[in-house]
């Protein structure tokens, strides 16, 4: 062995292990806030096919393609308000952003869920990948506990590590959604996708975090934002390298006031109105345009 070899197998070595850890399934520990923290980043079976929703909007592939997520959904509600659950919630605001794009025209939509179905958390991002989505947006409606009052939406990037306690609490919760169907799809190759994230992300991680600030300023004085509007999380469903992604947590479903607000065809609406504007702002800049 030549001592070239030798000293690239030193330098391979850490990478062989963690990949070998996730390839027996191993949950890697990461340190957030001086306690251990595990983030799990499971993913459907190798070779496994996911139904690719269909596209809507211009039959041209040259136009850029949003995928929007309605999070949750079927037997896994998301967070359950007075009268009324997030997945609910969050269908109908998916469902208005896609109208308004496919209205205005020149911008390719799909939704990864059209009605009350179940779809796997690595399914979601996996579907904006198959279909090379250009950008992705995961909807969602947050729970502030028996706290009462507390209301606004949030924009969540991804981030390595969980930039505070609320948003490591936050990741915990939406990452723990693939274990209510009872189906463990832990423990499979995510070591080829670990390296590729650390490989390509950063320029993603740039595009999500503009596109992030495209809907902070569309939105302001239109839609209600939490004090503290950007966060980022460790959240599975944005992980994707090579989409652009981020979720939005469209307000609380444990104050009744924002999630009947939320619900009604006004609050879709305003919602629709101020995305669709961010998303087509954000598409001039990324071709050039403005
Ligand atoms: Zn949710």
């Amino acid at each position: 062995m030549s001592y070239r070899i030798q000293l690239g197998l030193l330098f391979a070595f850490p990478v062989l292990l963690i990949g070998a850890l996730y390839a027996l399934g191993a949950a890697i520990p990461v340190p957030v806030l001086g306690r251990a923290y595990v983030i799990e980043f499971p993913l459907p079976e190798p070779g496994a096919t996911i139904g690719l929703p269909d596209v809507a909007g211009p039959d041209d592939l040259t136009r850029p393609l949003v995928v929007i997520d309605a999070g949750h959904g079927g037997p896994d509600p998301g967070t359950v308000g007075e009268d009324i659950y997030e997945k609910t919630i969050v269908l109908g605001l998916a469902r208005a952003l896609r109208d308004r794009l496919v209205e205005e025209g020149g911008i390719r939509v799909a939704m990864t869920r059209e009605d009350d179905s179940f779809i796997v958390l690595e399914e979601r991002a996996e579907i904006a990948r198959q279909l090379g989505a250009d950008l992705f947006i995961s909807i969602h409606a947050d729970s502030a506990g028996d706290q009462e009052g507390v209301e606004g939406a949030s924009i969540y990037t991804l981030s390595d590590t969980a930039s505070s306690e609320a948003a490591a609490r936050f990741a915990e919760r939406e990452n723990d959604a693939d274990v209510v169907n009872g189906v463990d799809l832990s423990g499979t190759d995510a070591a080829v996708n670990a390296i590729l994230v650390e490989l390509s992300q950063r320029r993603t991680v740039e595009q999500s975090a503009e596109f992030a600030s495209l809907i902070e300023r569309e939105g302001a004085g239109i839609l209600r934002f939490h004090p503290q509007t950007r966060r980022s999380a460790a959240l599975a469903v944005l992980r994707a390298p090579d989409v652009p992604a981020v979720l939005y947590e469209a307000g609380f479903v444990t104050n009744p006031d924002e999630a009947r607000a939320l619900a009604s065809a006004e609050g879709q609406e305003q919602f629709a109105g101020v995305l669709a504007r961010a998303i087509r702002i954000y598409f001039a800049r990324q071709s050039g345009v403005e």
